[in-house]
């Protein structure tokens, strides 16, 4: 491993965590939907969280600097290079899966929980890149927004609009590359995250690995066939979305001040490494706000509100929020104009659907036709449960948006089974 350097000054965290992640933040804890519901499960979910890790702990490894010395070194290391003086309880536990987490206990100590797996996976600096990350979402309090816990607890009581819930999940993934922004500070050399990604995808240690960080046409297969598939619904941006976005950081202005001796000329300035970052997550992300520039965004629309309106009513009975989920994915003139026309002529309102799905299917990428599906689909999970007759429509949507029927079932079967978290 290359000798780990102080950084020049200590590091700021405005500046190293993504706006967006910040601006997200505060836009859904001032949102009454999200704030209620973190209300509500307040101590509930904290204390049953906390009980579930206790027991995931009670059978794991506490490292002291005595029963792993190799393990505890490289986590001081982190904590040195962050001047993160809050205490840390670090955990192993036993387990073939490449996973890590942190989780602030009742008295402010930071636990971070280890896999095996990815102590024996991953070579020092490479680990000094998952504390720093572990220990980024820590120093930027991520956990006071708990978007797995909140979209769980939607899932089961549908409680945030489809619009909220979208948001939710960007932010989440915003979250990700703030915190990889702390383990790139740790571990100093793009290179070496880009290796974690790839050994948390491979599964594979480093003796089954050449010396190369090339991975970029791996990354942009990956890319092709992955972004749009899964994308809008993963707490986690995809891994070379990752990659980039610490490449990114790595040539700005700010990473350079930090470590002059470490990089070249910076190529971005703060600003530009940000918007690039934003632009990189915004690959993956239907959040309705960020389509306002967007072509063609009148009659994606236009679709949003005659597809949601056809889809709430299937089931016969339409609920407040239903309206309220339909709105939330459009715009209340949109919706205005679509409930009129179907009021007036059903079969009109069905053909004129099918209609703009086509227009949107021979002018719009894969990935904004899938987004567009996306929402649909949580719209029509906000009764908490997704009928036959939903489906179906849901499928002659994507049939007319020429979105393959095979990714629509895997998108239906991520939603409801949501998703695992790992780092
Ligand atoms: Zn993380």
């Amino acid at each position: 491993m290359d000798k780990i350097l102080m950084p020049a000054k200590l590091p700021d965290d405005d500046m190293v965590r993504v706006h967006r992640d910040a601006f997200l933040a505060r836009k859904l804890t001032a949102d009454q939907s999200v704030s209620s519901m973190i209300a509500e499960l307040g101590d509930g979910m904290a204390s049953s969280q906390l009980s579930e890790r206790k027991n995931q702990m009670a059978g794991s490894l506490r490292v002291t600097p005595a029963i792993s010395p190799y393990v505890w070194k490289l986590l001081d290391a982190a904590k040195r290079v962050l001047h993160f003086d809050t205490k840390v309880d670090l955990y192993v536990e036993c387990s073939n899966e490449m996973n890590a987490f942190c989780l602030p206990l009742p008295d402010g100590t930071i636990c971070v929980v280890v896999s095996s797996e990815v102590v024996k996976v991953l070579n020092p600096a490479e680990l000094l890149f998952l504390f720093g990350h572990e220990l980024g979402h820590a120093v930027l309090r991520h956990h006071e927004l708990p978007a797995s816990a909140l979209i769980e607890v939607s899932r089961d009581k549908g409680c945030l609009s489809p619009a909220m819930a979208l948001k939710l999940l960007s932010w989440s993934r915003c979250a990700e590359v703030s915190a990889d922004r702390y383990g790139l500070l740790c571990c100093q050399n793009p290179g070496v995250a880009a290796r974690v990604f790839i050994k948390l995808a491979s599964g594979l240690p480093g003796r089954f690995l050449g010396e190369t960080s090339d991975y970029h046409e791996q990354f942009d297969e990956w890319k092709k066939v992955s972004e749009a598939e899964d994308g809008a619904l993963q707490t986690h941006p995809l891994l070379p979305l990752r990659v980039s976005c610490c490449q990114t950081f790595a040539c700005s202005e700010y990473f350079s001040e930090l470590f002059p001796t470490l990089s070249g000329e910076a190529k971005f300035t703060n600003e530009e490494a940000d918007r690039r970052t934003a632009e990189q997550l915004c690959q993956m992300d239907p959040d309705p706000e960020l389509m306002d520039d967007a072509e063609h965004i009148d009659e994606e629309r236009e679709f949003l509100a005659l597809s949601g309106l056809l889809l709430i009513c299937s089931d016969g009975q339409v609920l407040d929020e239903e309206t309220a989920g339909v709105v939330s994915i459009s715009t209340t003139q949109h919706v205005a104009a679509a409930t009129a026309l179907l009021q007036c002529d059903a079969s009109s309102g069905e053909e004129r659907t099918g209609q703009i799905g086509r227009f949107l299917a021979e002018r719009c990428e894969l990935s904004r036709r899938i987004a567009i599906i996306v929402k649909l689909m949580m719209l029509a999970a906000i009764d908490l449960e997704i009928a036959e007759a939903e489906t179906q429509l849901l499928h002659a949507f994507a049939e007319a948006l020429n979105v393959p029927d095979l990714l629509v079932d895997s998108l239906l079967q991520r939603l409801l089974d949501g998703d695992a978290l790992n780092i």
